[in-house]
């Protein structure tokens, strides 16, 4: 592990005012009382590793992530066991996703093992605040990189800061969505950032958000930028098709974001009597194979959910159209179950995916 300096708080949560706040967390609502902090200054590598408590920040206006949106994240969970005992899962996919997305962006890279020291560091300190297994609860990890330099020039920045913070998050009911399908705006484009968990990525989607909400839909269908024909995914998740043949159909990577539950899933899915197959596919033939049974069931696929059901499709050209009967299907709930097994530690972890 790299060497980090600690500077412990001196105010930290009591007992009481954590039990409080982990028997109701919500999401985002409590931070843990430290953060990590690792500056790159001036093209001198990655500097001063350490654990601070948590506290704001200054920046000086001119930060160039303020202006031109020079920034990226992750998201993981640490898990609490039934041993109490607290792992994670599969952080080297998120470490080496945190890399593309810097070259992506022109950042500074930063070590997948000096990110993955940050994240255990500070899960280290902070277990107390790693809820209890019960529904699902845990420790929602979020590391981050912004161009730190005061510079009003459109240039990649000299100087940058990577952070990490935590929040407890509660019981995550994943509730069936419906998916509205944008005529109208599109997440990525070929030659854009769509495969980079940037922040700029969060900001463009938030007006299609708006609209499927104002059609009846949770979430949003992303199709391609050139034609709207194509599925791609869906608000901040995968999607994936059980078909009637035993496949397990998701779209192929090019312009979507790789999810660490995407590729968990897939190499699931034999277990489940399921083939999985990564392959362009159209709405046309979603909705036609929806309509016809020969796809059964859809869900979505993320670290937040793990698995939300999708239960049925709204788009102007043909309406709205339920999924199934509308429930949850079989091989949706048994997936999402395995995985949420695996990551508590009660079903075998035959890749070796918890550490
Ligand atoms: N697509 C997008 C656009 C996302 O933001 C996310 C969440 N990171 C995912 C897919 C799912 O990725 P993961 O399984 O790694 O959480």
């Amino acid at each position: 592990m790299a060497e980090f300096s600690i500077t412990n708080t001196t105010a930290p949560t009591t007992d009481a005012a954590r039990h409080a706040a982990l028997a109701d967390p919500g999401f985002g609502r409590y931070y843990v009382d430290h953060q990590v902090v690792i500056d790159h200054i001036d093209g001198d590598g990655w500097q001063d590793p350490r654990v601070i408590p948590m506290s704001e920040w200054a920046l000086h206006p001119a930060a160039a992530v303020l202006h031109y949106g020079q920034e990226i994240f992750e998201g993981l969970k640490a898990y609490r066991r039934d041993d109490d005992s607290i792992w994670l899962f599969r952080p080297d996919r998120n470490a080496a996703r945190f890399v593309h997305s810097a070259e992506r962006m022109a950042m500074a890279t930063l070590p997948e093992d000096l990110f993955i020291d940050s994240v255990r560091q500070l899960v280290e300190l902070e277990q107390a605040w790693v809820p209890v297994s019960e529904n699902e609860q845990s420790l929602y990890i979020r590391p981050f990189m912004i161009a730190s330099e005061p510079y009003l020039g459109v240039r990649e920045a000299n100087n940058y800061r990577f952070a990490v913070i935590a929040t407890p998050a509660g019981p995550y009911y994943s509730e069936p969505v419906k998916l509205w399908i944008t005529p109208n705006y599109t997440r990525a484009a070929p030659g854009g950032t769509g495969t980079a968990k940037c922040g700029g990525n969060y900001a463009s989607s938030l007006v299609a958000t708006k609209e499927a909400a104002a059609n009846g839909c949770g979430q949003v269908l992303w199709t391609d930028g050139a034609e709207h024909k194509w599925v791609e995914e869906c608000g901040t998740m995968n999607i994936m098709f059980v078909t009637a043949d035993g496949e397990l159909v998701t779209p192929a990577l090019g312009s979507i974001l790789a999810g660490v539950t995407r590729d968990s899933i897939l190499k699931l899915a034999p277990m489940h009597d399921l083939t999985p197959v990564e392959r362009p596919i159209t709405i046309d033939e979603v909705l036609d194979g929806v309509a016809s049974g020969q796809i059964p069931e859809v869900f979505a696929c993320g670290t937040a959910a793990v698995v939300t059901p999708i239960t049925g499709f709204n788009s102007p050209d043909r309406g709205v159209q339920k999924v199934g009967d509308g429930q949850p299907g079989v091989k949706t709930r048994a997936i999402r179950q395995h995985l949420v097994d695996i990551q508590y530690g009660r079903a075998e972890d035959p890749f070796g995916w918890t550490q």
